[in-house]
Protein backbone atom coordinates (compact mmCIF):
# COMPACT_ATOMS: atom_id res chain seq x y z
CA UNK A 1 0.00 0.00 0.00
CA UNK A 2 1.48 3.11 -0.80
CA UNK A 3 0.56 5.47 1.62
CA UNK A 4 2.83 3.30 4.14
CA UNK A 5 5.89 5.45 3.27
CA UNK A 6 3.74 8.56 4.19
CA UNK A 7 2.95 7.44 7.77
CA UNK A 8 4.96 8.04 10.60
CA UNK A 9 6.00 5.06 12.67
CA UNK A 10 7.18 5.27 16.30
CA UNK A 11 7.42 2.60 19.02
CA UNK A 12 5.13 4.42 21.54
CA UNK A 13 6.06 4.38 25.67
CA UNK A 14 3.78 2.09 27.47
CA UNK A 15 2.35 3.21 30.19
CA UNK A 16 1.52 1.44 33.48
CA UNK A 17 -1.19 -1.00 33.42
CA UNK A 18 -4.42 0.35 34.01
CA UNK A 19 -6.88 -2.32 35.20
CA UNK A 20 -10.94 -1.53 35.45
CA UNK A 21 -11.78 -3.79 38.11
CA UNK A 22 -10.68 -3.11 41.80
CA UNK A 23 -7.38 -3.99 43.02
CA UNK A 24 -4.44 -2.79 45.05
CA UNK A 25 -2.81 -0.53 42.77
CA UNK A 26 1.24 0.21 42.82
CA UNK A 27 2.23 0.55 39.43
CA UNK A 28 2.10 3.98 38.28
CA UNK A 29 2.84 6.04 41.29
CA UNK A 30 -0.51 7.57 41.74
CA UNK A 31 -1.60 8.95 45.24
CA UNK A 32 -3.44 6.50 47.24
CA UNK A 33 -5.61 9.29 48.68
CA UNK A 34 -8.57 11.41 47.34
CA UNK A 35 -7.96 15.06 45.90
CA UNK A 36 -8.47 17.89 48.12
CA UNK A 37 -12.40 18.51 49.74
CA UNK A 38 -11.82 21.60 47.92
CA UNK A 39 -11.25 20.51 44.28
CA UNK A 40 -14.12 18.06 44.94
CA UNK A 41 -16.86 21.12 45.90
CA UNK A 42 -15.24 23.21 43.17
CA UNK A 43 -15.77 20.43 40.27
CA UNK A 44 -19.20 19.81 42.13
CA UNK A 45 -20.33 23.43 42.10
CA UNK A 46 -18.89 23.90 38.41
CA UNK A 47 -21.59 25.31 35.89
CA UNK A 48 -21.58 23.19 32.92
CA UNK A 49 -22.99 25.76 31.47
CA UNK A 50 -19.92 27.54 30.87
CA UNK A 51 -19.09 24.05 28.29
CA UNK A 52 -20.16 25.58 25.47
CA UNK A 53 -17.44 28.10 25.21
CA UNK A 54 -13.90 27.71 24.94
CA UNK A 55 -11.35 27.50 28.18
CA UNK A 56 -9.07 30.59 28.95
CA UNK A 57 -6.35 29.53 26.50
CA UNK A 58 -3.85 31.44 28.69
CA UNK A 59 -5.09 29.46 32.08
CA UNK A 60 -4.87 32.78 33.96
CA UNK A 61 -6.39 31.61 36.69
CA UNK A 62 -4.16 28.07 37.34
CA UNK A 63 -1.32 29.96 36.35
CA UNK A 64 -1.46 32.75 38.97
CA UNK A 65 -2.36 30.59 41.41
CA UNK A 66 0.94 28.36 40.66
CA UNK A 67 2.85 31.79 40.67
CA UNK A 68 1.71 33.02 43.84
CA UNK A 69 2.07 29.91 45.75
CA UNK A 70 5.62 29.23 44.28
CA UNK A 71 6.57 33.04 44.65
CA UNK A 72 7.36 33.32 40.80
CA UNK A 73 6.77 35.78 38.80
CA UNK A 74 3.16 34.48 35.91
CA UNK A 75 5.75 35.28 33.43
CA UNK A 76 7.56 32.38 34.28
CA UNK A 77 5.05 29.55 34.38
CA UNK A 78 3.62 27.19 31.57
CA UNK A 79 0.71 24.43 32.17
CA UNK A 80 -0.11 21.52 30.23
CA UNK A 81 -2.02 18.43 30.35
CA UNK A 82 0.20 16.71 33.18
CA UNK A 83 3.73 17.19 32.80
CA UNK A 84 3.79 14.69 30.04
CA UNK A 85 2.17 17.04 27.94
CA UNK A 86 4.69 19.80 29.37
CA UNK A 87 7.79 18.11 28.69
CA UNK A 88 6.19 16.72 25.19
CA UNK A 89 6.40 20.67 25.16
CA UNK A 90 9.38 21.45 26.64
CA UNK A 91 11.41 19.05 24.03
CA UNK A 92 9.47 19.85 20.71
CA UNK A 93 10.51 23.58 21.83
CA UNK A 94 14.13 23.61 22.89
CA UNK A 95 15.25 20.85 21.11
CA UNK A 96 15.42 22.15 17.44
CA UNK A 97 19.31 21.76 17.68
CA UNK A 98 21.59 19.08 15.39
CA UNK A 99 23.56 17.91 18.85
CA UNK A 100 22.63 15.25 20.69
CA UNK A 101 20.18 16.04 24.02
CA UNK A 102 22.03 14.00 27.07
CA UNK A 103 19.64 12.25 29.36
CA UNK A 104 20.97 9.16 31.91
CA UNK A 105 20.16 5.21 30.51
CA UNK A 106 17.98 4.96 33.23
CA UNK A 107 15.14 7.36 33.48
CA UNK A 108 11.81 8.36 32.63
CA UNK A 109 11.00 6.12 29.44
CA UNK A 110 9.15 8.78 27.45
CA UNK A 111 12.48 10.95 27.10
CA UNK A 112 13.73 8.85 24.27
CA UNK A 113 10.23 8.44 22.94
CA UNK A 114 9.58 12.37 22.57
CA UNK A 115 13.34 12.57 20.73
CA UNK A 116 12.05 9.72 18.40
CA UNK A 117 8.87 10.96 17.74
CA UNK A 118 10.46 14.66 17.15
CA UNK A 119 13.44 13.49 15.34
CA UNK A 120 15.30 14.76 18.22
CA UNK A 121 19.21 13.36 18.34
CA UNK A 122 19.84 11.90 21.73
CA UNK A 123 22.48 9.98 23.72
CA UNK A 124 21.96 8.27 26.78
CA UNK A 125 24.57 8.89 29.54
CA UNK A 126 25.11 5.62 31.45
CA UNK A 127 24.59 5.85 35.78
CA UNK A 128 26.62 5.03 38.06
CA UNK A 129 26.35 1.11 39.80
CA UNK A 130 24.62 2.88 42.50
CA UNK A 131 22.06 4.47 40.21
CA UNK A 132 23.71 7.80 41.28
CA UNK A 133 24.35 10.69 37.95
CA UNK A 134 27.97 11.86 37.56
CA UNK A 135 27.89 15.73 36.73
CA UNK A 136 31.61 15.02 34.85
CA UNK A 137 29.85 13.54 32.05
CA UNK A 138 27.15 16.12 30.71
CA UNK A 139 30.55 18.11 30.40
CA UNK A 140 30.42 17.60 26.91
CA UNK A 141 28.93 19.52 23.58
CA UNK A 142 25.01 18.66 23.87
CA UNK A 143 22.20 20.33 22.31
CA UNK A 144 20.22 19.78 25.45
CA UNK A 145 20.44 18.05 29.06
CA UNK A 146 17.05 16.48 30.66
CA UNK A 147 17.54 15.08 34.36
CA UNK A 148 14.81 13.79 36.43
CA UNK A 149 15.18 14.82 40.24
CA UNK A 150 14.47 12.65 42.46
CA UNK A 151 15.32 9.86 39.44
CA UNK A 152 12.53 7.81 37.79
CA UNK A 153 12.18 4.49 38.79
CA UNK A 154 15.68 4.43 40.83
CA UNK A 155 13.64 7.23 43.46
CA UNK A 156 17.35 8.29 43.51
CA UNK A 157 17.02 11.98 45.01
CA UNK A 158 20.79 14.20 43.29
CA UNK A 159 21.83 16.85 45.64
CA UNK A 160 21.08 20.38 44.31
CA UNK A 161 24.76 21.65 43.79
CA UNK A 162 25.08 18.55 41.42
CA UNK A 163 22.18 19.70 39.66
CA UNK A 164 23.38 23.11 39.46
CA UNK A 165 26.97 22.08 38.31
CA UNK A 166 25.29 20.48 35.32
CA UNK A 167 22.95 23.46 34.67
CA UNK A 168 25.63 26.39 34.93
CA UNK A 169 28.34 23.77 33.02
CA UNK A 170 26.45 23.88 29.46
CA UNK A 171 25.20 27.70 29.65
CA UNK A 172 24.58 27.55 25.77
CA UNK A 173 21.81 24.60 25.82
CA UNK A 174 19.03 24.05 27.44
CA UNK A 175 18.91 21.89 30.91
CA UNK A 176 15.24 20.55 32.04
CA UNK A 177 14.69 19.47 35.83
CA UNK A 178 11.83 17.12 35.79
CA UNK A 179 11.08 17.12 39.20
CA UNK A 180 7.85 15.20 39.26
CA UNK A 181 8.39 13.83 42.53
CA UNK A 182 10.41 16.36 43.99
CA UNK A 183 7.52 17.01 46.63
CA UNK A 184 8.51 13.87 48.28
CA UNK A 185 12.09 14.87 48.46
CA UNK A 186 14.22 17.17 49.97
CA UNK A 187 15.25 19.48 47.06
CA UNK A 188 13.99 21.36 44.24
CA UNK A 189 15.86 23.72 41.24
CA UNK A 190 13.29 26.04 41.26
CA UNK A 191 14.82 28.78 43.11
CA UNK A 192 17.51 28.80 40.32
CA UNK A 193 15.64 29.74 37.69
CA UNK A 194 16.08 33.36 38.30
CA UNK A 195 19.91 32.58 38.29
CA UNK A 196 19.67 30.28 35.04
CA UNK A 197 18.21 31.62 31.72
CA UNK A 198 18.80 28.10 30.09
CA UNK A 199 17.03 26.31 32.91
CA UNK A 200 13.18 24.41 32.95
CA UNK A 201 12.01 22.93 36.17
CA UNK A 202 8.93 20.94 35.16
CA UNK A 203 6.45 19.80 37.78
CA UNK A 204 2.73 17.82 38.10
CA UNK A 205 -0.08 17.38 40.09
CA UNK A 206 -0.28 13.65 39.44
CA UNK A 207 1.33 12.23 42.37
CA UNK A 208 1.26 14.51 45.41
CA UNK A 209 -1.87 16.19 44.71
CA UNK A 210 -3.64 13.44 43.90
CA UNK A 211 -4.92 14.52 40.66
CA UNK A 212 -3.60 11.97 38.09
CA UNK A 213 -6.98 11.57 36.07
CA UNK A 214 -7.18 15.69 35.88
CA UNK A 215 -3.86 15.80 33.85
CA UNK A 216 -2.33 19.08 35.14
CA UNK A 217 1.86 19.93 34.59
CA UNK A 218 3.62 23.00 35.01
CA UNK A 219 6.94 24.36 34.48
CA UNK A 220 8.86 27.16 35.82
CA UNK A 221 11.49 29.28 33.39
CA UNK A 222 13.18 32.33 32.30
CA UNK A 223 10.45 34.50 30.72
CA UNK A 224 11.89 34.56 27.61
CA UNK A 225 11.31 30.29 27.93
CA UNK A 226 7.95 30.95 28.78
CA UNK A 227 7.42 33.09 25.73
CA UNK A 228 8.83 30.03 23.04
CA UNK A 229 6.75 27.29 24.74
CA UNK A 230 3.95 28.96 24.21
CA UNK A 231 4.44 29.96 20.81
CA UNK A 232 4.96 26.61 20.11
CA UNK A 233 1.85 25.71 22.49
CA UNK A 234 -0.03 27.88 20.45
CA UNK A 235 1.01 26.42 17.17
CA UNK A 236 -0.57 23.15 18.31
CA UNK A 237 -3.49 23.41 20.30
CA UNK A 238 -4.71 26.30 21.49
CA UNK A 239 -7.16 24.74 24.41
CA UNK A 240 -4.97 22.35 25.79
CA UNK A 241 -6.24 22.62 29.14
CA UNK A 242 -10.14 22.07 29.68
CA UNK A 243 -12.40 23.99 32.34
CA UNK A 244 -12.84 21.59 35.21
CA UNK A 245 -9.07 20.91 34.63
CA UNK A 246 -7.56 24.30 35.41
CA UNK A 247 -10.24 25.24 38.53
CA UNK A 248 -9.53 21.95 40.17
CA UNK A 249 -5.67 22.51 39.64
CA UNK A 250 -6.13 26.29 41.22
CA UNK A 251 -7.96 24.72 44.24
CA UNK A 252 -5.85 21.71 44.08
CA UNK A 253 -2.49 24.23 44.80
CA UNK A 254 -4.75 26.80 47.26
CA UNK A 255 -5.35 23.89 49.59
CA UNK A 256 -1.87 23.63 50.95
CA UNK A 257 -2.66 21.72 54.31
CA UNK A 258 -3.99 19.27 52.73
CA UNK A 259 -1.22 18.90 50.14
CA UNK A 260 1.11 18.67 53.18
CA UNK A 261 -1.24 16.00 54.88
CA UNK A 262 -1.47 13.44 52.29
CA UNK A 263 2.65 14.24 51.45
CA UNK A 264 3.68 13.69 54.72
CA UNK A 265 1.43 10.38 55.35
CA UNK A 266 3.00 9.05 51.65
CA UNK A 267 6.34 9.76 53.18
CA UNK A 268 5.48 7.68 56.69
CA UNK A 269 4.51 4.99 55.10
CA UNK A 270 7.11 4.45 52.42
CA UNK A 271 9.80 4.71 55.56
CA UNK A 272 7.81 2.60 56.98
CA UNK A 273 7.66 -0.02 53.69
CA UNK A 274 11.44 0.51 53.54
CA UNK A 275 11.55 -1.27 57.00
CA UNK A 276 9.77 -4.28 56.04
CA UNK A 277 11.04 -4.61 52.67
CA UNK A 278 14.55 -4.80 54.18
CA UNK A 279 13.44 -7.52 56.65
CA UNK A 280 12.34 -9.48 53.71
CA UNK A 281 15.18 -9.72 51.89
CA UNK A 282 15.11 -6.35 49.44
CA UNK A 283 17.68 -3.78 49.11
CA UNK A 284 17.68 -0.47 47.51
CA UNK A 285 18.52 2.89 46.73
CA UNK A 286 17.10 5.29 49.39
CA UNK A 287 14.20 6.79 47.79
CA UNK A 288 12.84 10.09 47.76
CA UNK A 289 9.75 9.47 46.19
CA UNK A 290 6.40 8.06 46.47
CA UNK A 291 7.96 4.53 45.15
CA UNK A 292 10.47 2.17 46.19
CA UNK A 293 12.79 0.73 43.27
CA UNK A 294 14.00 -2.83 45.00
CA UNK A 295 15.67 -5.84 44.30
CA UNK A 296 15.44 -9.26 46.41
CA UNK A 297 18.33 -11.33 47.35
CA UNK A 298 17.42 -14.44 45.88
CA UNK A 299 13.74 -14.41 44.54
CA UNK A 300 13.29 -13.39 40.82
CA UNK A 301 11.65 -9.89 40.10
CA UNK A 302 9.55 -10.90 37.48
CA UNK A 303 7.77 -13.94 39.64
CA UNK A 304 7.51 -11.53 42.43
CA UNK A 305 5.57 -9.79 39.73
CA UNK A 306 3.78 -12.01 38.43
CA UNK A 307 2.62 -13.92 41.77
CA UNK A 308 1.37 -10.47 43.03
CA UNK A 309 -0.60 -9.74 39.76
CA UNK A 310 -2.26 -13.12 40.51
CA UNK A 311 -3.47 -11.51 43.82
CA UNK A 312 -4.34 -8.63 42.27
CA UNK A 313 -1.71 -6.54 43.39
CA UNK A 314 -0.43 -4.63 40.83
CA UNK A 315 3.37 -3.66 41.29
CA UNK A 316 5.67 -2.25 37.77
CA UNK A 317 8.01 -4.64 36.36
CA UNK A 318 10.68 -3.48 33.05
CA UNK A 319 12.17 -6.22 31.41
CA UNK A 320 14.74 -3.79 30.47
CA UNK A 321 18.87 -4.43 30.75
CA UNK A 322 19.77 -3.46 34.34
CA UNK A 323 16.44 -3.16 35.31
CA UNK A 324 15.09 -6.44 35.29
CA UNK A 325 15.88 -7.29 38.60
CA UNK A 326 13.59 -4.84 39.79
CA UNK A 327 10.65 -4.21 41.27
CA UNK A 328 9.04 -0.39 41.43
CA UNK A 329 6.55 -0.18 44.03
CA UNK A 330 4.37 2.53 44.58
CA UNK A 331 3.33 4.08 48.32
CA UNK A 332 -0.53 2.90 48.88
CA UNK A 333 -2.14 3.42 51.83
CA UNK A 334 -1.06 2.01 55.12
CA UNK A 335 -3.53 -0.65 54.58
CA UNK A 336 -2.30 -1.95 51.05
CA UNK A 337 1.68 -1.83 51.85
CA UNK A 338 0.19 -4.48 54.81
CA UNK A 339 -1.43 -6.34 52.65
CA UNK A 340 1.37 -5.91 49.91
CA UNK A 341 4.10 -6.88 52.82
CA UNK A 342 2.00 -10.30 54.19
CA UNK A 343 1.96 -11.64 50.86
CA UNK A 344 5.16 -10.79 50.04
CA UNK A 345 6.20 -12.93 53.63
CA UNK A 346 4.02 -15.82 51.80
CA UNK A 347 5.99 -15.23 48.12
CA UNK A 348 9.28 -15.71 49.92
CA UNK A 349 8.10 -17.85 52.64
CA UNK A 350 9.31 -16.02 54.96
N1 LIG B 1 8.10 12.61 34.78
C1 LIG B 1 8.32 11.46 35.44
C2 LIG B 1 9.70 11.17 35.91
C3 LIG B 1 7.28 10.55 35.66
O1 LIG B 1 7.50 9.39 36.30
C4 LIG B 1 5.98 10.87 35.21
C5 LIG B 1 4.82 9.92 35.47
N2 LIG B 1 4.65 8.92 34.57
C6 LIG B 1 5.80 12.07 34.50
C7 LIG B 1 6.88 12.91 34.32
C8 LIG B 1 4.48 12.46 33.89
O2 LIG B 1 3.47 12.60 34.78
P1 LIG B 1 2.15 13.40 34.42
O3 LIG B 1 2.02 13.47 32.93
O4 LIG B 1 1.06 12.61 35.04
O5 LIG B 1 2.31 14.75 35.02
Amino acid sequence: MSFEENIRKVVPYTPGEQPQRKVIKLNTNECPYPPSEKVTRALREFDTELLRKYPDPECSGLVGAIADYYKVGKEKVFVGVGSDDVLSMCFLTFFAGKKPVLFPDITYSFYDVWANVYGIPFETIALDEDFNIRAEDYKKENGGIVIANPNAPTGVEEPLSKIEEIISSSPDSIVIVDEAYADFGENTAISLVDKYKNLVVTRTMSKSRALAGMRIGYAFADERLIKYLNDVKFSVNSYTMNMPSLIAGREAILDDEYFKEIRDKVVATREWTKAELKKLGFSFRDSKTNFIFATHESEQAERIYEVLKEKDVYVRYFNKPRLSDYLRISIGTDEEMKELVSLLKNILKR
